[in-house]
């Protein structure tokens, strides 16, 4: 079942988020008013460890200073525009930001595990054809104040005293090409006086940029990365995520086994199972003859058809023969269950329906306003 919940007490904040603040400026803001530097992580830990969803609640602040704070700053720069929640304890959240842009980000829920996918952009470049995210392009990146909200915004939807166990970095946009950000945000979400996630827990996905790959590798972090190859020739491939036509998968795959090499951790390899299109027995023997010998894991996704797009889901028999042949190879595959089926649809569609009824509402008023 879904449910569409009522929204929290939240207006879009014209007010700076205070996320967003550069802590040398936060603490020249504090100094101003006669309060130690300490408070700035005072005021940190209570949204980001605390759940404190306003200055108000933070009790152990002085009445004064919140007052001031509420005066100057938004706890949150980001307002939740729609809330769907799923019966296995999937929450969806398309969030509005302070330039009126959206982004979607989701809670998942289950075995006792509690994984946030969170956006890493607004839009995205890579354009994969199955993909509602990219159709506009990109519009800018995230900063690091609206991942970390993200994050927020799902672990308060946890029961209390929940918190999330796991970061996937999934949702709208090419995270790696606003790798910068996210790696401030990542060890942020990383620290105890944070979220508390470590690296081991977060997996950080992307279509393939080389470069970037190397310089995530280099990080020095323990981030499990995520390939999405979906195709396993480049034809094929440049056909499903176009961006592959300057890239080709023999580069990728020299950066993941890098990035294996430098961080010991395995590589993913995602693979969007189109009915017809990228499951012939031949697509599941390139595949194999790709990752066999490499220490290398592939998540298959099969497709659930979509409103709108012309892309079907796989047989079974033929997502059978095609997991047989790649293990047969042996290289580890799964068949990655869906949570909040009803809620999920493909990524992006969500964001894009608020924006349309939105888009929609302000044309009638236009019209309204021109009768
Ligand atoms: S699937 Fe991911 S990388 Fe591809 S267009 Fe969508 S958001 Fe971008």
């Amino acid at each position: 079942m879904i449910a569409a919940l009522p929204l929290a007490v939240d207006s879009l904040a014209v007010l700076p988020g205070i996320l967003d603040l550069p802590l040398d400026r936060f603490r020249a803001w504090l100094g101003e008013r006669g309060q130690p530097p300490m408070r700035v992580n005072q005021i940190r830990r209570q949204i980001l460890a605390n759940r404190a969803e306003s200055f108000e609640a933070m009790s152990d602040l002085p009445k004064e200073l919140r007052g001031e704070l509420a005066a100057s700053f938004a706890p949150f720069s980001t307002r939740v525009e729609r809330h769907l929640a799923a019966a296995d304890g999937t929450h969806k959240l398309v969030l509005r930001l302070a330039d009126d842009r959206t982004i979607e980000c989701v809670l998942i829920q289950d075995d006792g595990r509690a994984t946030a996918c969170i956006s890493t952009q607004v839009g995205c470049g890579m354009g994969c054809v199955f993909c509602a995210s990219g159709l506009n392009g990109v519009e800018r990146n995230l900063t690091v104040g609206e991942m970390l909200e993200q994050l927020v915004r799902l672990r308060n939807l946890t029961a209390t005293p929940g918190r999330l166990t796991h970061i996937v970095v999934m949702g709208m946009g090419e995270p790696l090409a606003n790798l910068d950000a996210l790696l401030a945000t990542l060890a942020i979400a990383g620290d105890k006086n944070g979220l508390g996630i470590g690296a081991r827990h977060v997996t950080i996905s992307t279509v393939g940029l080389p470069a970037k790959m190397r310089e995530l590798a280099d990080s020095g972090k323990q981030y499990h990365l995520a390939v999405s190859l979906h195709a396993p020739n480049n034809s094929l491939r440049t056909r499903i995520v176009p961006t592959n036509d300057k890239t080709g998968i023999p580069a990728i795959l020299a950066a993941a086994d890098e990035f294996f090499e430098k961080t010991g951790r395995q590589v993913t390899y995602e693979y969007v199972v189109l009915g017809g299109l990228n499951d012939h027995l031949e697509h599941s023997r390139q595949l194999a003859g790709l990752l066999a010998g490499r220490k290398a894991h592939v998540n298959l996704i099969p497709w659930n058809d979509v409103e709108g797009l012309p892309y079907t889901r796989p047989h079974d028999d033929d997502l059978k023969r095609f997991i047989d042949t790649v293990r047969r190879a042996g290289v580890s595959v799964k068949v990655r269950k869906r949570k909040g089926a009803e809620i999920d649809a493909a990524c992006g569609q969500l964001r894009r329906k608020v924006e349309s009824e939105a888009n929609h509402r302000g044309t009638e008023t236009q019209s309204r306003k021109e009768e």
